[in-house]
């Protein structure tokens, strides 16, 4: 196993802790993987491949995330989310509505999927909840727990309708987002990291690879086959922070395999825990009876957006909701650990 790039120690608890979700087991029997683990995302990332062929394009990866995490980061300033927030923030203090923007390629397309499985899912998923994870603060070190009246100002003025995409009739630059009351903080935390799993992979495949598994911190994306032509094999862990025990395996080939759950995010406050999957209904973390769902996908963005969507649904709601995706593969697990497979 060879680790081409050091692992920041900041990063080494992380890796214990987030890394496991679901976890790519075991190497493939006579031949050692090559793995290249770094911190990015605002989380561990892992790419393992197996053909040193490969090695120049996995090297261009680590680049790929920083272009990535300079269009989706709600944190940091100068990504365009971050800008889209600022000028809706600046237009909200001005009293404008139906504020237009311009959107790069990218911003669009994930913009505009997350507002189609917003609307598949009833709002269960609700990419316009940013005010709120940013009180929380979860990925820091100084949180917020709303108040009601907090929660109930912050929740009148989130709403995904709120948003709408515009697509220009020859599908060509410029795309435009329109929010009819910029008050709200966008945030595609939910999905970004299954978004960018897929074009990576893409660009991946554009690159020659044929066999490769990336793991953006739980989000893992399988590409082709193991050399001896067999699927990679992965695991649902149990969820508990820094579990390396499995529930269950099953083997995956091109495809993506994504993990929402309560134990990975989470503070906790005058002796309640406070996890980062919010109720788009109250404000308040989600209270489903889960402890995690995974969603096994081609799409890793939709898987993404699944996991957290059926996270909120919980599970009676949440396979009632399944009948309409034969094709997508889930894994809960309830509050007491047991998992349940959809
Ligand atoms: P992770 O990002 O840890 O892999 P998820 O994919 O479930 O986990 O995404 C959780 C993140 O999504 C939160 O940190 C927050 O940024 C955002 N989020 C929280 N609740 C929702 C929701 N109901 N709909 C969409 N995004 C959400
Ligand atoms: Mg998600």
């Amino acid at each position: 196993m060879k680790n081409a790039l050091t692992v920041p120690q900041k990063t080494l608890t992380l890796l214990l802790c987030l890394f496991m979700t679901v976890s790519v087991l075991g190497g493939c029997g006579r031949r050692e993987p090559f793995v290249r683990t770094l911190f990015a995302l605002d989380t561990v990332v892992s790419v393992t491949y197996y053909d040193s062929r490969d090695a120049e394009a996995i090297a261009k990866i680590p680049e790929r995330l920083e272009y990535y995490e300079g269009i989706f980061s709600r944190t940091r300033k100068g990504s365009e989310l971050y800008e889209i927030n600022a000028r809706l923030a600046e237009a909200a203090a001005e009293g404008l509505t139906d504020v237009r923007l311009p959107l790069s390629l990218e911003m669009y397309q994930a913009l505009s999927l997350a507002l189609e499985y917003a609307r598949l899912t009833d709002g269960a998923f609700d990419p316009t909840l940013g005010r709120l994870s940013e009180l929380y603060n979860f990925s820091g070190s100084q949180h917020t727990v709303p108040s009601e009246a907090q929660r109930t100002e912050i929740l009148s003025h989130c709403g995904y309708e709120n948003l709408r995409v515009e697509n220009a009739p020859s599908s060509a630059w410029p795309w435009h987002l329109t929010v009819e009351d910029p008050a709200i903080v966008i945030d595609l935390g939910g999905m970004a990291k299954g978004y960018i799993a897929d074009r990576l992979k893409e660009e991946l495949l554009a690159e020659g690879v044929t066999g490769a598994i990336l793991n953006l911190g739980g989000n893992v994306l399988v590409l082709g086959k193991k050399p001896d032509g067999g699927p990679y094999t992965v695991g649902v862990a149990k969820p508990e922070a820094g579990s390396s025990d499995y529930l269950i395996t099953f083997p995956l080939s091109d495809a993506s395999a994504v993990t929402s759950g309560s134990y990975q995010r989470f503070f906790e406050e005058n002796g309640v825990i406070y996890h980062h999957i919010l109720d788009p209904g109250t404000g308040l973390p989600a209270q489903s009876g889960l402890k995690s769902v995974t969603v096994v996908a081609e799409c890793s963005a939709v898987a993404d957006i699944l996991s957290t969507a059926l996270f909120v649904m919980g599970k009676d709601a949440g396979t009632a909701f399944l009948e309409g995706f034969p094709e997508i593969e889930v894994y809960f697990v309830d509050e007491q650990g047991a998992l349940i497979r959809d």
